[in-house]
């Protein structure tokens, strides 16, 4: 058991750097590589879960640090979008996650220009920490949705495996977007994002919120939901908030009011936040690894819970597809796995 862990921690570790490195993105991301994963750790042991566990959707803890229930999965196709990255298998998420992602998407496309959303990583089966790109996403209401648009034909699993993130960045200029890549439709993807109640907070680099701030004339009434993050040059993060109901879901505190152009953005285009620590200085800690012992108590049950039949049983809109009823998505391809960038997370 320990040993086909341990295997699959390996092959899933390279796959992921391969990923990584082929798409030039290290700086910025959160990379937890490491060779051997001690015995019960949370990020192999979810890792390992290839199957969500039956039942209701229930988010246990916070968004860096809980597990997740009954999870189900966004469909790799849609009209309007494509899930990246399958081998990853992390397209799973809380039902009003994945709703969201189909609404936006249907949104994007019909009133902002955008034809569709490619759609990184959402959560693993069973949420929990991850090998490898963030610190968040484990309790199915993160998602990362990449700043290119939706080709107009359907990727092959190969091409959504390497298809390279773009950034807004211009290079060798600081904190700078690139106007040559950014267009109003991105402008209008992001607001459209922001719109909606349930959305929280959207991660984004500082040169992306000021653009925002500096160029968006419609209603700024969501603009602060737009939260500068390094990394995020490539994707934003779309953070919901705990569903109603949901009593083992540790809620984030609001976004202060306001539209978050002021001094809070004015300090990432300062040195402070990108100065390397001294050589006098101590390098910090390493912080210790997460054990499944550290999360929520609720999440050893959670691993132990019984699995649905397949990946396809469990994705978003199959029991009405079964049942002949529209749901505005497509049919469910049969490949079991979802997702993205990697991405530092944010927890502010
Ligand atoms: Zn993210």
């Amino acid at each position: 058991m320990i040993s086909a862990l341990v295997r699959t921690f390996n092959l899933v570790s390279k796959l992921s750097l391969a990923a990584t490195i082929g798409a030039g993105l290290i700086s910025g991301d959160a990379l937890a590589q490491q060779a051997t994963p001690m015995p019960g750790s949370a990020k192999a042991i979810f890792g390992a879960v290839t199957l969500p566990t039956q039942g209701l959707p229930q988010s246990f803890g916070f968004y860096a640090k809980g597990c997740l229930s009954g999870a189900v999965a966004l469909p790799t196709d849609g009209p309007t979008w494509e899930a990246m990255r399958l081998s990853r298998n992390r397209r799973w998420g809380r039902p009003e996650m994945i709703a969201l992602l189909e609404r936006l998407s249907r949104d994007a496309a019909k009133y902002d220009g955008w034809p569709g959303i490619l759609v990184g990583d959402i959560s693993q089966p069973r949420g929990g920490p991850m090998f490898n790109g963030h610190a968040s996403h484990q309790i199915g209401l993160d998602a990362d949705v990449w700043l290119t648009p939706m080709p107009s034909r359907t990727l092959t699993a190969a091409e959504r495996e390497t298809l390279p993130f773009t950034s807004m960045l211009a290079k060798d200029k600081f904190l700078t977007i690139n106007d040559k890549v950014w267009t109003p439709e991105h402008a209008r993807l992001l607001m459209r994002a922001a719109s909606y109640p349930e959305v929280e907070r959207i991660f984004v680099n500082p040169a992306i919120k000021k653009k925002m701030c500096d160029t968006w004339t419609g209603d700024r009434a969501n603009l602060g939901k737009l939260r500068p993050e390094y990394g995020h040059d490539s994707h934003f993060h779309i953070r919901i908030r705990c569903p109603a109901g949901s009593a083992n879901c540790k809620p984030q505190a609001p976004v202060a009011a306001g539209d978050g152009c002021d001094k809070s953005l004015a300090w990432w285009f300062t040195p402070a936040p990108w100065a390397k620590p001294k050589p006098s200085e101590k390098p910090p800690a390493k912080p210790r690894e997460v054990m499944v012992s550290d999360l929520p108590k609720a999440c050893q049950a959670v691993l132990n819970a019984p699995s649905v039949a397949s990946a396809r049983a469990a994705t978003f809109g199959a029991k009405a597809a079964a049942a002949g009823t529209p749901t505005g998505a497509m049919p469910v391809s049969s490949a079991d796995t979802g997702s993205t960038p990697p991405g530092t997370v944010p927890q502010q």
